[in-house]
């Protein structure tokens, strides 16, 4: 069998839903199991929802339901699912948004919106986009069945971005699917949403339907993985950024994960997790060019000569520097540093010190800096250390991470100095810099109004893709295949 997923924008109308029901149809025999994400726009729209519920007025709060609701049913009418109320699917989608309405009122009520009722609302997205796949792919005489991933997906309660009970989940996804699947039929999964052992509804962070495909790829011990996108795969670098990026047909699970942590969108950076652990390829593809082979992420690094492989950028960072000779110079100091910051919950994408040890930088995102410094505060006044002399903390805004990834790069002489000479060249300043030792990565912090300009710059100059190996064709033989 196949995982394939379906991303917000090739759901985002009765238009894009049709091509992704001639997919399915297509590769039907392969025994696919399907994912879903929400449609295009309507997750951002249930947090905004959520966020008016707490200090918006009720008609606001009123009218957004009202413009989901017939969002959702105008694609179901145009997809020739339902002709009017009275009608299965719409008495489902109604049945859904009126749970929705009630917990909005909820929130209305208190004022008062904690992550996990965020959660909740998060979730009806991929909810209702399951409902209208699963019944359209019923109109192509598909054996097509809604299932609502909660009822498998077991996390903890780190709301907003839960982590996986791996063991539970896996034992429930095959106990609960393989014999349907067996039997020929089609589940359709939410995407993105689990549940607590206590039954509340978790998210498994942005973009995570993504996750959720190879979760079932894992369980379910699935040929392939594919992920349909409206691109044609992963690229040398965000083409957004870069009109002459260039799909790279292959990559590793370690240089695919280094690129999403970095910012590309094109595949959430968990992905690869329980992929690489069942050792499942992942494909990224185009729902408008299904022939088109993408990308194929394996364990095979896809660059083979010096050249990296893709650059990739994020940006809304600060950079945040400790500085201070009271603090430094102790062993286990950076451990003492940063302790607050990650019970903070904080991500840190990149470190960078000193040699005279008197100074240290972080980059994190802009929206983690205040419950950051609130914390690194904190702890450093409990300890009697802030104060110009002995530690201070200062802060730069505005900043993004662009990171150069490829295993090529591995024991190859010059690359940082052509990456520091491609920016400086494009007169683009460096603020900090860090190369894993894996040598996988390079990452360079430069001001957010730069990031466009230094993507380009090395990218054009740094050859980036060059050495990117060959991939065969697609494997569409898996449409005769028996799958597994
Ligand atoms: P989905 O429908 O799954 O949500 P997205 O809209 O997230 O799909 O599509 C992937 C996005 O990732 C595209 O908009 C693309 O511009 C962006 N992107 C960023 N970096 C890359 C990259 N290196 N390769 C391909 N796409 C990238
Ligand atoms: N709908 C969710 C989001 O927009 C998950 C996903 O699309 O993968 O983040
Ligand atoms: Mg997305």
């Amino acid at each position: 069998m196949i995982v394939m997923k379906f991303g917000g924008t090739s759901l985002s109308g009765a238009a894009r839903i049709r091509q992704v029901g001639l997919i399915v149809r297509r590769f039907a025999r392969s025994r696919p199991a399907v994912v879903v994400s929400a449609m295009a726009g309507v997750t951002d729209e249930l947090i905004a929802l959520a966020g008016r519920s707490v200090s918006g007025p009720p008609r606001e709060v009123g009218a957004r339901l009202d413009r989901l609701r017939k969002r959702h049913r105008r694609e179901a009418r145009l997809l020739g699912l339902s002709d009017g109320p009275g009608s299965r699917l719409e008495r489902e989608l109604e049945a859904l948004f009126t749970e929705l309405e009630g917990v909005c009122r909820g929130v209305l009520l208190l004022r008062e919106l904690s992550r996990r009722s965020l959660d909740l609302v998060s979730s009806f997205g991929e909810r209702l986009s399951a409902l209208v796949v699963t019944d359209h792919l019923r109109s192509l005489g598909l054996r097509a069945q809604f299932v609502d991933a909660r009822d498998h997906i077991v996390t903890d309660e780190s709301h907003g971005s839960a982590a996986v009970d791996f063991d539970a989940t896996f034992r429930n996804l095959r106990r609960g699917l393989l014999p349907a699947l067996r039997k020929g039929s089609i589940p359709v999964v939410t995407g993105f949403i689990g549940r607590t052992r206590q039954g509340a509804t978790t998210t498994l962070g942005r973009s995570g339907s993504d996750y959720t495909a190879s979760i079932l790829g894992g369980a379910l011990r699935a040929k392939e993985v594919w992920i349909w996108k409206e691109v044609d795969g992963v690229c040398t670098a965000d083409p957004r950024l870069v009109k002459s990026a260039r799909v790279v047909p292959r990559i590793s699970y370690q240089e695919a994960a280094e690129m999403a942590h970095y910012g590309a969108e094109v595949i959430h950076p968990k992905t690869m997790l329980p992929a690489r652990r069942g050792r499942i390829p992942i494909r990224i593809k185009n729902t408008f060019k299904p022939d088109a082979p993408g990308t194929l992420i394996t364990s095979r690094p896809g660059s083979r000569g010096s050249a990296p492989l893709l650059v990739s950028s994020i940006d809304g960072m600060a950079l945040v520097t400790i500085e201070g000779s009271g603090i430094f110079g102790q062993p286990g100091m950076i451990l003492r540093l940063l302790t607050p910051v990650a019970l903070a919950g904080t991500n840190i994408y990149m470190i960078s010190m000193s040699s005279s040890e008197y100074n240290v930088s972080f980059a994190i995102m802009q929206g983690d800096l205040d419950k950051t410094l609130r914390a690194l505060e904190k702890d450093f006044r409990d300890r009697g250390l802030l104060g110009e002399q002995v530690a201070r903390i200062t802060v730069e805004r505005g900043m993004c991470a662009i990171a150069v990834v490829g295993a090529g790069m591995k024991g190859q002489k010059g690359i940082a100095g052509r990456v520091f000479s491609a920016l400086g060249d494009a007169g683009v300043n460096v603020v900090a810099i860090a190369q894993g030792s894996s040598e996988y990565n390079i990452t360079v912090i430069i001001k957010g109004r730069d990031m466009k300009r230094g993507v380009r710059a090395i990218h054009d100059r740094l050859n980036v893709g060059r050495s990117a190996g060959r991939t065969r064709r697609p494997a569409l033989r898996l449409v005769s295949g028996r799958g597994r």
